[in-house]
């Protein structure tokens, strides 16, 4: 291989010397005991050691605690073995103090002009201030996600997250189709439920008690299922409950309990009226009847209004 000629201005020394004092990026080099050979003035300042020289011949042991040198002397071990380096890993460093870094490191091995391992050299960044906003955003990304699931007003479960696990719960079922043949008692159903003569309230009393009247039907709903059922608020005064593993006769029993709830608890709406005997209308409609998630939707809906046309407060 042709030399060629080396601007007198960038010697290897003053490269060597570049990355020696000016890097923030920490580098070593070491030998196969995974003793450090060479590292520069980064790498030593993480340990509060301001000449790199003195690290000469220790190990990770040394200064990190001994299970992160523990782990580094394996991927040594299995770098220099493999001949295959490991790219951007990301470590973690709890140190003494409670505090913790976060490193994106990089190991690879060295191999002599004789193709013998001689050790390993590695670059490691400090990536805590980008992991903080890493995790920041993952938390508002929850937060985001939940608050998209849930209905303001009341705190139960949206329209939009309704749609998501109805058809999330009917592909369940329909991967589990086998059973569901052989066990009649294998599928869940859906209550559709408006309160009757809610504008009444609205008008009698004003737009905030009927958002009170609301919330307080949310909570009722959510007291009378299974910590297995959902409730959801579609809009204005209408619910749908989702109950998993559970036949059409029992989405019966439940509305049948959910309407003997809201009947029970009749609502002070002004100290000076008479409590408000609260009731409301509802369908049922049971998965295994149906073809399909808009065929169960619909006759839930179809039956609700059935209830309507009967006189209300009452489960078809
Ligand atoms: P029905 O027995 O036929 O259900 O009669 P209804 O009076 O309950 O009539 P309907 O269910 O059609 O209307 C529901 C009313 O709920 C319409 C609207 O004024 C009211 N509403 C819708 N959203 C809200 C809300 O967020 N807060 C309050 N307070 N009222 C709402
Ligand atoms: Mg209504």
């Amino acid at each position: 291989m042709g030399r060629e000629k080396m601007d007198p201005n960038f010697s290897n020394e003053k490269i060597l010397e570049v990355i020696r004092d000016y890097s923030n990026d920490t580098i070593y080099f070491k030998d196969s005991n995974s003793r450090f050979v060479w590292n520069n003035r980064a790498h030593a300042a993480q340990f509060g050691v301001s000449d790199p020289r003195e690290m000469k011949g220790k190990t990770d042991a040394d200064y990190f605690p001994k299970d992160f040198a523990a782990r580094a002397r394996r991927e040594e071990l299995e770098i220099m073995d493999t001949r295959t380096p490991l790219i951007s890993n990301i470590e973690k460093l709890e140190k003494p103090d409670g505090s913790i870094i976060w490193y994106s490191a990089s190991k690879y091995p060295i191999i002599d002009n004789a193709d013998n391992v001689i050790g390993t050299w590695g670059i490691s960044r400090n990536i805590t201030a980008l992991k903080i906003v890493e995790e920041e955003l993952s938390r508002t990304n929850e937060k985001l996600k939940r608050l998209s699931q849930v209905d303001d007003l009341t705190g139960l479960f949206n329209r939009r997250y309704f749609y998501e696990m109805i058809e999330k719960t009917a592909s369940q079922y329909d991967r589990r189709n086998n059973r569901r043949k052989d066990d009649p008692d294998d599928t869940f159903s859906l209550i559709s439920l408006d309160i009757d003569f809610f504008k009444k309230i609205n008008d009698d009393y004003g737009h905030n008690k009927g958002d009170d009247v609301l919330r307080l039907v949310a909570g009722i709903l959510t007291s009378s299922c299974r910590k297995s059922d959902m409730v959801f608020r579609i809009g204005g005064d209408e619910f749908m409950m989702l109950l998993p593993d559970t036949p059409l006769k029992g989405a019966k029993v439940q509305a049948e309990r959910v309407r003997s709830a809201l009947s029970g608890a009749p609502i002070v709406l002004d100290d000076n009226a008479a409590p408000v005997r609260l009731t409301a209308s509802m369908g049922i409609s049971c998965y295994r009847d149906c073809s399909d998630v808009a065929e169960l939707i619909h006759t839930a809906d179809d039956r609700l209004y059935t209830s309507k046309n009967l006189g209300r407060d009452r489960v078809t």
